[in-house]
């Protein structure tokens, strides 16, 4: 009886051991199992993670096999378990296949003392799905993107074949996000991936690579101009209007292209190249494309440390503003002034506005920068007030990044922090920096305009110059930009700058608007704008940007004047 017993128990015992072994084959899971000398005790089904290799050289195979990167943390992590009974280790690393690079993630176990077991246990996934795809768009991941890269790269150098690749920013996005939620944000970037995957074959290798931006390679292309065609398709495609959660939004693509020949480095230098050649002055208010080029690297540098640099140049107070006068030509006398900064770099020096304030805007620094300008401005206005000066206007600028709704919130706790009458403050925009975002500028500058704060059109003539937006837009003032008036009266002009300003100050007259010539340099401009009516002149005629104290002497003399 005792007898049989134990032979029921022994065959049930083999029994159970055989399901466990063929539920373990069919798993998607893998385990692995070492003896204490590294030799492959058991594996729980065939796998790429070592093929078929002798038992003693399995653990050497498998080694080989994973990513130079990732073979350390492997062997580091078994070391340390080994070496504990009872211990375990997180694992994740990489595999290369001849079907591209496979994502791993699992356990390694000690079960050197379990006598069932006797060894050291691998419990492995492959998460590739997981890791190469992006959830949101179901396009594929940045890992995917950049190991494809790596073979393209490799496949290509190798015959001497071309490939390009596409760095594709989504360019409004941050602002829809920020004006309509994070679900629209969502909506838009899944709008705009399906229009990519539209465009593209099945196979083309295209992925999300960062929160707004998407990238392609583009295999065996025969000269750059086919990648910049297919970039100017892709431009086209995303001017449409988007339809998401029921609203209308126009969204914009910058499209960077770099070709693998004009690169010398790794895969991902082409990818940073592609990434780069975006970053330069771009047109506003449509999608466009730009291919890098060798000699733009350096220029590329150089604004990268000037982007590190600005960083800090608020916190070292390395800013300050100078003002410029602005004259009632009509009835000579000082009326305001226009507060312009200036950032004086430690080793650099003197560097124009012009010149930083594209890179601040650029790296999302232009709303610290702006906010410093706004309060410094309105302070040294209230000086100038308690000092007994007359109540002026000074003018402020403003970029497009500030004009979000946000900027409010600022501008009310300048105004409420400086005490200044916000009558005395007007703000000016270009028209470059609305028509990225029409609607949500119309809302902030109306905003603007309730709080008594005047509104003034800066170089006017020099963007778009829709008359629209004349219309649309609460603007108070138009500034007439110095290129018109740079010509007047000089061997230069053909007459044509002149009907230009006539018309430009008529039709501010029309519509209400007070107009004032920028940049006049001579007696000559100051009494012909005067005589067609303008309002109020700006230039280093009538007096160049200055400091605060000079300001005010200024003021005195040209009042008492
Ligand atoms: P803007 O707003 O049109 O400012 C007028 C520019 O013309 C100033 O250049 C001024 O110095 C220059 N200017 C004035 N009169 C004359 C003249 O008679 N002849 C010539 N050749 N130039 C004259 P600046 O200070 O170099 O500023 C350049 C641009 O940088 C500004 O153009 C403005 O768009 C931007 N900027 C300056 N300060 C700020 C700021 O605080 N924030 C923002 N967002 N932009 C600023
Ligand atoms: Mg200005
Ligand atoms: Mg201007």
């Amino acid at each position: 009886m005792a007898n049989a017993l134990a032979e029921v128990r022994a065959m049930g015992e083999t029994v159970e051991l055989k399901r466990y072994r063929s539920l373990a084959s069919g798993s998607a899971d893998v385990v692995l199992l070492f003896d204490q000398n590294l030799r492959l005790k058991y594996a729980s089904r065939d796998t790429y993670l070592l093929d078929t290799a002798p038992a003693d050289t399995c653990w050497k195979r498998f080694l080989d096999r994973i990513h130079t990167s990732d073979r350390m943390h492997v062997m580091q992590a078994q070391n340390k378990v080994r070496s504990t009974a009872g211990s375990a280790e997180h694992l994740e690393f990489r595999i290369a296949t001849d079907i591209g690079t496979r994502y791993i993630s699992g356990r390694v176990c000690n079960l050197l003392q379990d006598d069932s077991v006797q060894g050291v246990a691998f419990y492995l996934s492959d998460v590739t799905a997981q890791w190469t795809l992006d959830e949101l768009t179901e396009l594929h991941s940045r890992p995917w993107f950049i190991d494809r890269l790596e073979r393209t790269n490799g496949s290509h150098r190798e015959i001497g074949a071309m490939y390009a690749v596409l760095h594709i920013q989504l360019n409004q996005y941050h602002q829809i996000r920020r004006s309509f939620g994070n679900d629209v944000g969502q909506a838009l970037l899944r709008a705009a991936a399906d229009r990519l995957r539209n465009r593209l074959r099945r196979a083309d290798p295209v992925a999300r690579i960062g929160e707004n931006t998407f990238g392609v390679i583009m295999e065996h292309v025969q000269s750059i101009s086919d990648a910049e065609q297919f970039a100017a398709n892709i431009a086209d495609l995303m001017d449409a209007p988007f339809f998401v959660c029921g609203q209308e939004l126009c969204a914009t693509v910058s499209v960077g292209i770099a070709a693998s020949q004009s690169v010398d480095g790794s895969p991902e230098d082409v990818l940073q190249a592609a990434a780069i050649s975006v970053r330069g002055a771009r047109p506003r208010g449509h999608s466009y494309h730009t291919t890098y080029e060798a000699r733009a690297q350096e220029q590329a540098k150089q604004r990268l440390l000037l982007e590190l640099d600005l960083r800090s140049a608020l916190t070292r107070g390395e800013f300050h503003l100078v003002y410029q006068p602005i004259h009632d030509v009509q009835n000579e006398r000082v009326a305001g002034c226009e507060a312009l900064i200036r950032w004086i770099h430690p080793e650099k020096g003197f560097i124009s506005p012009a010149t930083f304030i594209p890179v601040a805007e650029e790296a999302g620094l232009i709303n610290d920068i702006g906010e410093w300008v706004l309060h410094e401005a309105c302070r040294q206005s209230q000086r100038w007030r308690g000092s007994g000066l007359e109540l002026l206007k000074i003018g402020v600028n403003i970029s497009a990044a500030q004009l979000h709704p946000e900027f409010l919130t600022v501008v009310d706790s300048v105004l409420d922090e400086t005490g200044i009458n916000p009558r005395c403050l007007k703000l000016e925009v270009t028209e470059t920096s609305i028509i990225d975002s029409p609607e949500e500028a119309t809302d902030t500058l109306l905003a603007l305009k309730q709080r008594g704060i005047g509104l003034a059109l800066d170089d006017f003539g020099t963007g778009f110059s829709s008359l629209s937006y004349l219309h649309r837009f609460p603007f108070d003032t138009i500034k007439i930009d110095r290129a018109f008036i740079k010509h007047l009266g000089t061997q230069e002009s053909d007459g044509k700058d002149e009907a230009l300003v006539k018309t430009i100050v008529g039709l501010g007259q029309n519509l209400s608007m007070s107009t004032v010539a920028e940049g006049i340099e001579s007696e000559e401009q100051l009494a012909m704008v005067t005589s067609w009516g303008c309002d109020f002149g700006q230039g280093y005629f009538l007096a160049r940007p200055m400091k605060a104290e000079q300001f005010s002497e200024h003021l005195r003399t040209a009042t008492l004047g």
